[in-house]
């Protein structure tokens, strides 16, 4: 398919370049992943070419979210925009871009936001995960109340949030202890990034908010294959959830799912069957996926038509409100 739009894609800068290998593993051609990541020009767009995606929504890797004080992830998220917003004036019908934000300072992530949204043209922002403050064993989660006022910036400006993984801090991972393999990308982000999803359903955030939308990779980070028993289970036994309405209503009407590194036709059906194909977007996760394991699954993968272009594109241009047809 020709013209898809690319959601979860990512840049570094030279300073953060070292703090991706978290992402990236030990395994793969890191040195490849470096200069890909610090490319927002010619080797990113001659892979879009070759695969068919004439979009992609750019945002900064790893986020701030790590940097424990707040001051300095202020500074950093501005110097991440700046570097975006000029690669994306170079090629502006290409790129376009998620604004980093500094989560430490509610209030300095709304200011971020704003001048992101506002002044560079921004479409969104993302979030690493939860955010740490001044100790670095304790993770923040953007239900708790302090957030409020953020939520009700980001309705204001009505632009969606990408919550991106990330791994769990020291202290809740003794689950993976002695298995290194089980902490990030192939199984311990899916878990932390779907807490944090049912976290913000649970805490009434989108009671407050019904326009708000988020958006999760990796086909849903697991949430689609149990929807049903969300509901089922907080049906028979709601154990302190607080909520009128199903988990699943909320999932329907407030997140958006991509393909980012999760080729699989079966989980595609699944979250297709759950979310509707609306709610579905492409992505590659470039470049710590390859685009052409991303593209040839998506253009090959069995689904009408007409879902196919949703999915490669129409849901993004209206999600994004997009200049395009
Ligand atoms: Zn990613």
């Amino acid at each position: 398919m020709q013209g898809k739009i690319a959601i979860e894609e990512h840049f570094t800068l030279e300073e953060s370049l070292n703090e991706n290998v978290q992402f990236v593993g030990q395994s793969v051609n890191w040195s490849d992943v470096q200069r890909r990541l610090l490319d927002i020009g010619d080797l990113r767009l001659a892979e879009m070419d070759r695969h068919g995606i004439e979009l992609a929504i750019l945002s900064f890797m790893p986020g701030v979210q790590e940097m424990l004080d707040a001051q300095e992830a202020a500074t950093a998220a501005r110097q991440a925009n700046d570097a975006l917003a000029e690669g994306i004036s170079r090629h502006p019908d290409r790129f376009a871009g998620f604004a980093t934000l500094p989560m430490q300072d509610a209030e300095a992530a709304i200011i971020e936001l704003s001048r992101c949204v506002k002044e560079l043209g921004f479409k969104g922002a993302i979030v690493n995960g939860y955010t740490q403050r001044q100790v670095a064993d304790f993770a923040i989660y953007y239900d708790v109340p302090e957030y409020r006022p953020f939520w009700a910036a980001m309705q204001g400006l009505d632009v969606p949030l990408y919550l991106h993984p990330r791994t769990a801090i020291q202290a809740r991972a003794q689950a993976y202890e002695g298995h290194p393999w089980l902490i990030s990308a192939a199984w311990g982000f899916a878990v932390e990034t779907s807490v944090h999803a049912l976290r913000l359903i649970g805490s009434g955030l989108f009671d407050e908010f019904p326009g708000q939308q988020v958006i999760l990779g990796h086909l849903g980070e697991r949430i689609p294959y149990d929807m049903w028993r969300l509901d089922h289970r907080l049906g028979k036994s709601p154990r302190g959830y607080p909520l009128e309405k199903p988990m699943s209503e909320y999932l329907r009407a407030n997140f958006h799912l991509t393909t980012s590194g999760n080729f699989s036709d079966n989980a595609l059906r699944c979250a297709i069957g759950e979310m509707g194909a609306e709610r579905i977007m492409f992505s590659v996760d470039y470049p710590l996926e390859d685009t052409v394991d991303a593209a040839s699954w998506f253009d090959g993968t069995e689904m009408a038509e007409e879902d196919r272009i949703r999915i490669g594109r129409a849901n993004a241009i209206q999600l994004f409100k997009l200049d395009l047809n």
